[in-house]
């Protein structure tokens, strides 16, 4: 039966499919017919044809969708911008390669934020994606597609990228398992740039063993990308069942003393750093005093990269060009029509940031922040082996809830942004549901009064210090199954 196949984790499809129960033609299928029907606008492309029949590999039969960021030769990659509509890449982006090698067959190329700039799949230039939690909400951002595909069982798995939360954020909204690993653990090549020194990928998976399936397949060393180094050892499936002999520091910064956190985010938090102590792990709480500048550091940085990477869509090398005798204006035009409103605000606060005059005072205090934040969390790991927060401070919003104001869409990712920052690999995984915030209690602008929403899932973060993969995905499994969160939607969202 097909709904029951969509139900079956990677790590399960794989056993099937070696086992000669299931065949990969089948299982492709049942995907190809979920996702070409999507009822979350989560897909911008689905494959037509079958999957790699006979492929070989530790991936072998299994389907994926892949962030629309990613190129992908002769299958239009859009970044989720009109600027790059109808765009078709003439190579495919090394961690998809790296996938396809392994066996894995590309099922469809999924719905994000406009250049990966945003929290909620608002910014699309291709319509908003909806959670299927309940589809009256957004499922996160930037790679709300993705995650919203994984959960809504459009997809078995997903992969997507990390700047700011871009991977952990939808992840933790969509009640799944999103993974940013160390900068240079995955090549970039071919993943089409936000902000260089930040920019990682990931998987969005159903469970923490088939976010390690994901990573070993892609992780490794790429002579494209001078800044990729891989995962030394590789990437070995977790199977530990207790977290005795770790310890987890809580920074106040990020939980306790953290505004905005929504109380049932509060209280999942806290019920999930109890499992960890009855697992055998010691919690206490830590610091990291610059960490609430994070975000601060980061709409710096972040928009100053992409303003630099976003020159070259100027309508000459790549997707439509508007038309006009005069060069000068057909470049104006093309970024005119192209770009959307969010990316033109981080193109504008980008070049301000990086011209003449201002660059020492805001990029150059920005890096120096960002080095603290870096020193801050190698810190806390001389004496704690992971650091654990809140994904999201809130759970998934309204649809339209926070457009109208950026900088309270920029808060969504006060627990996500100072990883990236420091370079170092964070996993969210479920931790449970929540009501969002009652009535009467709203601190922020927009956020309205919510009566008769339903539960929702909320994301639980591990960071780990450079290269910990191995020993994070080990904790995350060990957590997850005391956790033991039902990541199916009920009704797929469709009452809500
Ligand atoms: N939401 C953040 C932003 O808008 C992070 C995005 C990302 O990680 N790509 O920049």
């Amino acid at each position: 039966m097909p709904g029951e196949l969509l139900e079956l984790t990677v790590a399960e499809a794989i056993e099937r499919i070696r086992s000669g129960e299931l065949s990969p033609g089948e299982y492709f299928d049942a995907y190809r017919e979920a996702a070409a029907g999507d009822p979350l606008n989560a897909y911008l492309w689905t494959a037509e044809g079958a999957g790699a029949d006979g492929a070989e590999g530790q991936l072998a039969g299994i389907p994926i969708a892949i962030k629309d960021i990613f190129c992908t030769e002769g299958i239009v990659t859009t970044a989720g911008s009109r600027i790059l509509e109808g765009y078709v890449p003439p190579y495919t982006s090394t961690a998809v390669r790296r996938l396809a090698e392994a066996g894995a067959s590309v099922l469809g190329k999924t719905n994000m934020d406009e250049f990966a700039m945003g929290s909620s799949n608002e910014n699309s230039g291709y319509g908003e994606v909806l959670n299927p939690w309940d589809r009256g909400r957004v499922p996160g951002g930037s790679s709300g597609g993705s995650a919203a595909a994984v959960a809504g069982r459009l997809a078995p798995c997903a992969i997507g990228t990390d700047t700011g939360g871009s991977i952990r954020q939808p992840a933790s909204l969509c009640g799944i398992v999103g993974m940013k690993p160390t900068y240079g653990a995955v090549s970039r090549y071919g993943m089409i740039a936000f902000a260089s020194s930040l920019d990682q990928c990931g998987p969005l998976t159903r469970d923490v063993t088939d976010a390690a399936l994901l990573l070993r397949a892609l992780e490794g060393r790429d002579p494209c990308d001078s800044t990729s180094v891989g995962i030394e050892g590789g990437v070995e499936l977790p199977s530990r069942e207790d977290l005795k002999g770790l310890s987890f520091g809580v920074p106040k910064e990020l939980a306790g003393e953290a505004e905005g956190i929504e109380p049932g985010v509060r209280e999942s938090f806290e019920r999930t750093v109890g499992l960890i102590t009855e697992l055998g792990g010691e919690v206490s709480e830590t610091e990291l005093p610059h960490a609430p500048h994070g975000i601060s550091a980061y709409y710096v940085i972040a928009p100053a990269e992409a303003s630099a990477n976003l020159a070259r869509y100027d309508g000459v090398r790549f997707g439509p060009r508007a038309k006009s005798d005069d060069l000068t204006e057909m470049y104006e035009r093309t970024r005119h029509d192209g770009f959307g409103p969010e990316v033109k605000r981080r193109i504008m606060l980008g070049t301000y940031a990086l011209s003449s005059g201002y660059y020492e005072a805001y990029y150059g205090r920005a890096q120096r922040v960002r080095t603290k934040i870096a020193e801050d969390f190698a810190t806390a790991f001389e004496r704690f082996d992971f650091v654990v927060a809140p994904t999201s401070p809130t759970v998934a919003f309204q649809l339209g809830a926070r457009t109208a104001d950026p900088l309270a869409m920029y808060l969504s990712d006060y627990c996500t942004v100072p990883m990236p920052l420091a370079g170092i690999p964070a996993i969210s995984i479920p931790s449970g549901l929540a009501k969002p915030e009652p009535a009467g209690t709203q601190a922020a602008p927009g956020r309205e009064a919510e009566e008769g929403a339903p539960d929702l899932p909320v994301g639980f973060q591990i960071a780990g210090p450079a290269f910990s993969e191995n020993r994070m995905l080990e904790a995350a499994y060990a957590l997850e199954r005391a956790i033991a969160f039902d990541h199916a939607p009920p009704g797929n969202g469709e009452a809500g």
